[in-house]
């Protein structure tokens, strides 16, 4: 066990974005930099996962199902040592394996994913296949909110009540925003904790951007039903332009911005490393 001061992570994992989003020219910005204390709390202080052994039967799995968001997936993994570090610079070039949309390519990614609506049915399996071996294995899954008008969505959460499958817990990055505008608008989600307890689910809503809650929530055990958490967070968290705006979804700052926007993360981590919250890591 080890503790990990989890706001510099965060902003660490952040800073790695926008260098990996501007050097490419492309990327989703606003989804990646609204998740990464939920991916903070699930690698470094929820999961139990190998990066030298990234196959290992018995580990934790992980779908990122709204998986234009890659680029916080692959700042993690290469900060946890699945691969080089330096491979981040290759992000969306010619030959590089980290393309655009999460690959199993890439060690430690279960699943291809960026086609919406599709990880929380491949985690439903994953979580009943490891039932039926016996396995402690557990399986977390990320959604975006705006993919949740997507019906496999709800068929796989009708399936994973149906055979009572408490070792699998789905997450929403519930930050009001999608591709085209304000969720609500695109297509109404609310009351959005109650349709899932209406699918028999046990709900748990926090803050997405705090991490006593988050781990709290990840590491709950709630027997006999799946566990959905519902993350209310900030699209764009942490660089101040980008916070809120429909139109960082994907997006790739001018030398300007990324020079306001890599001063504002600097602030955030040096802010951090001086009174940052610990979170235990496995
Ligand atoms: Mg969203």
């Amino acid at each position: 066990m080890c503790a990990v001061n989890g706001s510099r992570k965060a902003a660490e994992i952040r800073k790695l974005v926008l260098d990996m989003i501007f050097h490419a020219g492309s990327g989703h910005i606003g989804g990646s930099l609204s998740a990464a204390e939920i991916l903070v709390s699930l690698y470094y202080g929820t999961m139990r996962v190998d990066p030298t052994n990234p196959t290992w039967p018995e580990r934790d799995r992980f779908i990122l199902s709204k998986g234009h968001s890659v680029e916080v997936y692959y700042a993690v993994l290469a900060d946890l040592g699945f691969f080089p570090r330096e491979e981040l610079d290759t992000f969306c070039q010619f030959g590089s394996r980290l393309i655009g949309h999460t690959n199993t390519k890439v060690p430690g990614v279960e699943h291809n994913t960026g086609s919406l609506g599709h990880g929380l049915s491949v985690g439903m399996g994953m979580a009943l296949g490891a039932k039926r071996a016996h396995s402690l294995s557990r399986v977390f899954v990320l959604m975006g909110d705006g993919e949740l008008t997507e019906g496999s969505v709800w068929e796989a959460a009708m399936a994973a009540a149906h055979y009572k499958l408490d070792n699998l817990t789905a997450i929403i990055d519930r930050n009001g925003l999608q591709i085209s505008g304000p969720t609500e608008n695109v297509m109404q989600l609310e009351p959005l904790a109650d349709k899932w307890r209406a699918f028999g689910w046990h709900v748990t809503e926090v803050s997405g951007h705090d991490f006593d809650e988050l781990v709290a929530a990840l590491n709950a055990e709630k027997l006999g039903k799946p566990h959905l958490v519902l993350a209310k967070t900030t699209k764009g968290k942490g660089i101040s332009f980008i916070e809120n705006q429909a139109h960082w979804h994907h997006g790739v700052p001018s030398e300007e911005q990324y020079l306001q926007a890599k001063a504002e993360l600097e602030a955030q981590w040096e802010e951090a490393s001086g009174v940052g919250a610990g979170i235990r890591s496995n």
